[in-house]
């Protein structure tokens, strides 16, 4: 289990102390989807930061299964919006990379790679360049790549929002196919609420300014899930008072959840 608990991170700026998260309390289970939901400057990059261990919070601590999180590790893999790939390795060295620094038997990491190219669709892209592929292939080889290393979470942070909207749907399906097979726990920070309930099973919806918990809400649709999901009427109606809530959490206006109302 992931916990963060009583998290705060102040940034210092020009001098000034700038709060990005106040006193998160927060705890995905083992295997769950976690989407958690919030306008921009809401605090939704720098919470994953704080559980990749990029950044230590200012109060409070980040567990993982009762560990204190001290740094980046092989037990969460990252994924950003704008995947980072090493331009001038191929695509299978991309997803071998973090491996390399895994003390694994070469026949490990060969299984590895070629598993999880097949898992996201690129074997046949296996010796390409980054630069050649698309947008979309390029976000499926940050994805192996965080995978690779069989980390027990992985941290989302917008990873399909410079994608269209054919090639994000793809991105989100393939994801949940991902997630289905592997059993990993995913916390997936985003701002557009369609794709918050499309691929969680409970959302969080953050405040802003500071960036904190407003509320946690179950998604009540089934694990297996097409997009064809999309057009249902639960999910339309949650997605509707979800839209409403972070609207209510960014303009600071007090909106009980569950309002409906346009
Ligand atoms: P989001 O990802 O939801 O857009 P961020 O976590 O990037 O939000 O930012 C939350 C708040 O913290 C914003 O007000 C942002 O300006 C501020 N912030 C983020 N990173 C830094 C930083 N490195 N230095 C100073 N302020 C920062
Ligand atoms: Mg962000």
């Amino acid at each position: 289990m992931l916990e963060l608990r009583g998290v705060v991170k102040d940034y210092r700026v020009r001098g000034r102390t700038k709060r990005a998260l106040d006193d998160v309390n927060l705890r995905v289970r083992r295997g769950e989807f976690l989407s958690v939901l919030g306008a921009s400057g809401s605090g939704k990059s720098t919470l994953l930061s704080l559980v990749a261990g990029l950044a230590a919070p200012t109060e409070g601590e980040i567990l993982l299964d009762g560990a204190p999180v001290t740094g980046p590790g092989p037990d969460r893999g990252l994924v950003f919006q704008s995947s980072s790939l090493y331009p001038w390795r191929t695509v299978e060295r991309n997803v071998a990379f973090g491996l390399e620094l895994l003390a694994l038997k070469r026949a490990e990491r060969k299984r590895r790679v070629a598993w999880y190219l097949a898992e996201t669709g690129l074997t046949e892209y296996a010796r390409t360049l980054p630069g050649q592929l698309s947008g979309g292939q390029q976000q499926r080889v940050a994805i192996a790549r965080a995978l690779a290393c069989e980390p027990e979470v992985l941290l989302l942070d917008e990873p399909f929002g410079a994608l269209d909207v054919q090639t994000k749907e793809d991105m989100q399906v393939l994801i949940r196919q991902i997630w289905q097979d592997t059993g990993i726990t995913v916390l997936m920070v985003t701002h557009d609420v369609e794709e918050a309930v499309f691929l969680g099973q409970q959302v969080v919806v953050l405040a802003s300014d500071p960036g904190r918990i407003a509320a946690r809400v179950e998604v009540p649709l089934p694990d297996g899930r097409e997009l064809a999901i999309k057009h249902a009427k639960d999910f339309l109606e949650l997605r509707a008072s979800l839209e409403d809530l972070v609207r209510a959490q960014h303009h600071g206006t007090v909106t009980s959840p569950g309002t409906k109302g346009k």
